[in-house]
């Protein structure tokens, strides 16, 4: 059996164990599949975001496409003078002079003196004459621009192969070098100055919002950003403020715009606002049947517990309610056998018998009493007769019919009551079989000196009644048992006293019925007390306030309750 019963925790354990894996996988799939989308949606931005810089990078190419396909060697020959440059080139130069990402065309021979010094003579093209025109006048961003295309070609050209190569100088400028690959010799330099407010405000910020939108449909916040003067050139969501702290990630312009770079910070769009709360539901619930199972077992077992111990204390008091049965029906079996053989004359001997055979059909009755007493509030077949009762009165009647027993057991016993005290509702025969048992205990616990005091007190709206003793005390773990039935405690058990822990479960009873609650207050070794409370009953004229009477009592009960 009882092996059987550890199978059986065993087995719940191991099903608790396994809904609990599960539903921890469960939980696990449903984190990664979220944050699966996470990553994906940051993946698809970062592609996004380094799409826009190579459109960008194309928008500068677009209108110098046609470029490559000119025969360089037929340029080359057509560079003599700037009115005689040939009209293939002049046709991509004007198309590209109206193209408002561009403010002004320039051309240099190799040789490029402007690289050198500002004011070496150079040609631009001027778009109203359809021609290219000399000038000196051009400022150092021009001279830099084609110095810098010079110094990298010079590295490059002998081992390039093709007839156009784009340089950028940073934001400022666009430099074609133009090469005849036949010969790997530079024919000259086209230099495009960008537009720098038509580029951000025309181009690149109208560009940021049709790629990205608003980030709370995107979940991406983007800055075109000058990290060399730390300043914001455009941005999809001008209410969200701009701080190093907060970008997630940079994406670089390829070879073009170096002072600026794409800053951007992932937010959640709605498809991962979904997903999240989705998943918090998901673990709201999981989390939820998890807690109520744990719950579940924790209360089986807790009950299985409590309901083993009440059967082993049900048994015990089957072996000592026989044991007690027995006892003194044997003393009554001898003495009775003893007296009808009449082999007892002598008149103090009968006495003796006598008053053994009394005192164990006492013992008896009284224990069957207590028996059917159980039963009767088990099957709730008590009837209450209650009646305005003066609590002190009742329990100073009750002491002076105990007056031989306090006698015989030398019982100290001191009683103190608060004068006019107002009265209770209760059933007396009710209010005698809660004081038997509770002096009955207060006795039979103190085995030195036995002191029993009672005092009879208001307490607001209450009467209180509390029964203290000087005996063994009852500690603090007991202390939450002892109104259950056949409870004993460790202390009752060493002392071997005789009991049943029935007379405790007996007086809670008793008491909820007539309206009151109890209360222990016990220290081992040093003694208790039982304090038993009961409403008071107010004496009223009209209906009104018999009505709030009622209340009262209503109230009361529901605080018992
Ligand atoms: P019992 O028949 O064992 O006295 P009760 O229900 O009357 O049963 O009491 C339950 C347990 O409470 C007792 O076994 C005892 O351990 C403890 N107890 C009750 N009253 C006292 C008291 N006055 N002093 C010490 N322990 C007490």
């Amino acid at each position: 059996m009882k092996h059987r019963r550890y199978v059986r925790w065993v087995l719940l354990a191991m099903g608790l164990i396994a809904v609990i894996g599960l539903s921890g996988m469960n939980v696990y799939s449903l984190y990664a599949l979220h944050e699966n989308k996470v990553q994906n949606s940051v993946e698809k931005q970062k592609r996004q975001l380094l799409e826009y810089t190579n459109q960008v990078r194309s928008r500068f190419r677009h209108p110098v496409r046609n470029l490559w396909q000119l025969d360089m060697e037929v340029i080359q020959s057509s560079l003599d003078s700037p009115s005689h440059v040939h009209s293939g080139l002049l046709e991509i130069i004007d198309t590209s002079s109206r193209d408002s990402v561009f403010s002004e065309i320039y051309f240099s021979l190799p040789d490029c003196a402007a690289c050198d010094y500002l004011g070496a003579i150079i040609w631009k093209y001027h778009r109203q004459r359809g021609q290219f025109v000399e000038t000196t006048e051009y400022n150092q961003l021009v001279s830099d621009g084609l110095a810098m295309a010079r110094t990298r070609m010079n590295a490059l050209v002998h081992e390039y192969r093709w007839s156009t190569r784009v340089i950028f100088d940073t934001q400022n400028s666009m430099t074609i070098a133009l090469i005849n690959p036949a010969n790997r010799e530079i024919i000259g330099y086209l230099l495009f100055v960008i537009n720098r407010d038509y580029l951000i405000n025309s181009y690149m910020g109208p560009k940021l919002l049709d790629t990205f939108g608003e980030d709370h449909e995107s979940g991406i916040v983007v800055w075109l950003h000058d990290w060399t003067k730390n300043e914001v050139l455009a941005t999809t969501s001008p209410n969200v403020p701009y701080s190093y702290r907060s970008v997630d990630f940079i994406q670089n312009f390829p070879d073009l715009l170096n002072d600026w770079n794409l800053k951007a910070k992932f937010t959640s769009n709605p498809a991962i606002t979904a997903s999240q709360a989705t998943l918090k539901r998901n673990l709201i619930v999981l989390g939820g049947a998890v807690f109520l199972l744990l719950s579940t077992f924790i209360f089986m077992f807790i009950t299985a517990q409590r309901e083993r111990s009440l059967a082993q204390r049900q048994s015990l008091f089957l072996a000592n309610v026989t044991h007690e049965l027995k006892t003194p029906l044997s003393v009554i079996l001898a003495a009775g056998e003893n007296l009808s053989d009449g082999r007892v004359s002598d008149p103090s001997r009968l006495k003796s018998y006598g008053s053994h055979i009394y005192n164990e059909s006492l013992r008896l009755h009284n224990m069957i009493d207590r028996l059917l007493d159980v039963a009767r509030i088990n099957t709730q077949s008590v009837s209450i007769h209650k009646k305005k009762t003066d609590l002190a009165g009742l329990a100073h009647n009750y002491l002076q019919k105990k007056q031989g027993y306090f006698e015989s057991y030398h019982v100290n016993v001191h009683f103190e009551s608060e004068k006019d005290l107002p009265e209770i509702l209760v059933d007396q025969h009710d209010m005698y079989s809660i004081l038997d048992n509770l002096i009955d205990n207060a006795v039979k616990y103190s085995p030195d000196e036995k002191f029993l005091g009672i005092r009879i007190f208001k307490n607001g709206s209450r009467i209180c009644l509390a029964i203290a003793d000087q005996g063994i005390g009852i500690s603090k773990e007991s202390q939450k048992y002892i109104f259950d039935k056949f409870y004993r405690a460790e202390e009752a058990m060493t002392a071997h006293t005789r009991g049943h822990g029935l007379g405790l479960s007996i007086v809670k009873d008793l008491i909820h019925r007539n309206g009151g609650i109890v209360s222990v207050h016990s220290v081992p070794n040093k003694g208790s007390e039982f304090v038993l409370e009961f409403p008071i009953v107010y004496h009223f004229d009209n209906e009104a306030t018999k009505n709030a009477q009622n209340n009262i009592n209503q109230q009361e009960a529901r605080h018992v309750s």
